[in-house]
């Protein structure tokens, strides 16, 4: 599964969600970079720049990491990409990656959020966390470069009928419950396993 959206739609809280409902691996390649950053690896070094202006890093080296990472053993059943792809040419990798594998993409979630309202939210977290790439000038820049690059992919998967679109307003267990709820449409329910065990109250509600 896919998670696609623009900066500051809630893709990390709710693929985080997913990813325990579905008992898969989040993969964020966002994640990836910040932490390689923090560390000061040489993949780190190199991306550096290209995250604090609000760029995309370069799809040879971001291809590079999500080839690696889907190798690992707990992603052999399933996974759930945040933030990657977010370039045509990253789309084609992925679909070399699943192919090579023979594996298929079960459905793209797309995250719809007003802009000031994304806005909003990730100065929010600039306050709170801040990240290097959540001031003002740099969060527009990377809406722009979102609508630009990764917009146009909703419709190569819409092409393929992969996508559900969720609304990504609201408390986050009601976005979790949307999505939940377009993928069970979709024939694609949460493992029994993993469905919370609701207290003795639930058999007395009519
Ligand atoms: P957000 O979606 O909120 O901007 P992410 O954590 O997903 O945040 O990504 C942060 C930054 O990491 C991006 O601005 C970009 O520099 C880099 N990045 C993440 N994923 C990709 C990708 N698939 N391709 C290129 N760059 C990426």
């Amino acid at each position: 599964m896919l998670l696609i959206g623009p900066p500051g739609a809630g893709k990390g809280t709710q693929a985080e969600r997913l990813s325990e409902a579905f008992d898969v691996p989040a993969v964020s390649t966002g994640d990836i970079f910040r932490f390689n950053v923090k560390n000061d690896t040489e993949l780190g070094l190199q991306v550096k720049a290209f995250m604090d202006a609000g760029a995309y890093v370069p799809d040879s080296l971001t291809n590079a990491i999500v080839s690696d990472r889907l190798k690992k053993p707990d992603a052999t059943e399933g996974f759930l990409l945040d933030g990657y792809p977010r370039t045509q040419e990253q789309v084609l990798e992925l679909d070399r990656l699943l192919e090579a594998d023979g594996t298929a993409l079960d459905a793209v979630v797309l995250i719809v959020a007003d802009t000031e309202e994304v806005v909003a939210r990730l100065l929010k977290r600039a306050a709170e966390q801040g990240r290097a790439d959540d001031t003002a000038d740099v969060i527009r820049h990377r809406l722009a470069v979102y609508e630009e690059q990764t917009a146009p992919l909703i419709d190569i998967y819409s092409s393929r009928g992969l996508v559900v679109t969720v609304d990504g307003l609201g408390a986050v267990d009601e976005v979790t419950g949307r999505i939940l709820e377009v993928l069970a449409a979709r024939g694609l329910t949460v493992p029994v396993a993993a469905v919370p065990v609701t207290s003795g109250d639930a058999a007395s509600a009519s």
